[in-house]
C-alpha cells in the first residue's frame, strides 16, 4: 500500500518569468525558488538590459527591482507601458514607504513587494497576478462595450468589427488603455502621431470626429467625452 500523498505543483514550464535586478545574490536565490518551481528563469542586472529582454524576450512576468544601474525600475516599467505592452510587473524595492508604493503603480505596476520578503509572499503574489491577467488575454483591452487586439489590430463594438484606419486605432488604443481619464491634444498627438505636437494642429480633432463616427456614437451611444480645457475622455454612456 502507498501511503506518500503527493502535492501536486502547478504546471509552470510555459511560464517564462524574468528577472530585473542588479544584486546577484538575490537574483540567484529567486531564480532558484522560481526553478524549483518549474518557473522558467531568465535575467538582467540592469535597467536597459531588461528592457531589451523584455521587448525581446516576451516574458510572461516580470520581477522588477526599484534601485537599479542605467535605468530605473520605475523608468522601466514607464516605458514597458508606453509601448503598450501589458505583461504582468511586480516591482521589488527596499523602500518602504507608502509613496514609493502609490509612485510604482503609477508607472503601471501590478504589485509591489518590499524587501526582505518571504519566499512564499513572493510565489503567491506572482500566482495571483497572473490568475489576474491570464495568457490567452495578453494584448487585448476591453472597456464597456470596446475590445480590442493589440497585435493583430482588430477592433469591435459590441458584436460588430470597426473599420478603422491606422491612426483610428492607435487613437482608440490609446484611449482604451487610459479609461475615463481626461486625455489632452498634446498628449494624444503624442502618442499616436509620436512627434513633437504642433500647437494650432487640429488633427486631433479631426481624428476623434471620425473615430466617433466610426464607434456609431449617434446610435450606440456617446463613448467620447470632450471637456473644454481639458481634452477628451472615454467613459460609458451612462456614466457621470
Ligand atoms: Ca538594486
Amino acid at each position: 500500500m502507498n501511503m506518500t500523498t503527493t502535492v501536486e505543483k502547478p504546471d509552470n514550464k510555459e511560464t517564462k518569468v524574468l528577472i530585473i535586478e542588479d544584486e546577484a545574490q538575490i537574483t540567484r536565490l529567486i531564480e532558484l525558488e522560481l526553478k524549483y518551481e518549474g518557473y522558467e528563469v531568465v535575467t538582467a542586472t540592469d535597467g536597459v538590459e531588461g528592457l531589451k529582454s523584455i521587448r525581446e524576450g516576451e516574458p510572461d512576468l516580470v520581477l522588477l527591482d526599484c534601485m537599479l544601474p542605467n535605468l530605473s525600475g520605475e523608468e522601466v516599467c514607464q516605458q514597458v507601458r508606453d509601448d503598450s505592452d501589458n505583461v504582468p510587473i511586480i516591482m521589488i524595492t527596499a523602500k518602504d514607504s507608502i509613496e514609493d508604493r502609490v509612485k510604482g503603480l503609477d508607472f503601471g505596476a501590478d504589485d509591489y513587494l518590499v524587501k526582505p520578503f518571504a519566499t512564499e509572499e513572493l510565489l503567491a503574489r506572482i500566482r495571483a497576478v497572473l490568475r489576474r491577467k491570464p495568457k490567452e488575454q495578453a494584448g487585448t483591452l476591453s472597456y464597456h462595450d470596446l475590445w480590442l487586439d493589440q497585435f493583430n489590430r482588430v477592433a469591435r463594438r459590441g458584436e460588430e468589427v470597426l473599420e478603422l484606419r491606422s491612426k483610428e486605432f492607435s487613437l482608440l488604443r490609446v484611449f482604451m488603455m487610459n479609461p475615463e481619464k481626461y486625455l489632452t491634444r498634446e498628449f494624444l498627438f503624442n502618442k499616436v502621431w509620436g512627434y513633437d505636437f504642433i500647437g494650432e494642429s487640429n488633427v486631433i480633432e479631426v481624428y476623434i470626429r471620425y473615430l466617433r463616427s466610426k464607434l456609431k456614437e449617434k446610435t450606440l451611444g456617446k463613448l467620447i467625452h470632450t471637456k473644454r480645457g481639458e481634452g477628451y475622455m472615454l467613459r460609458k454612456p451612462d456614466l457621470k
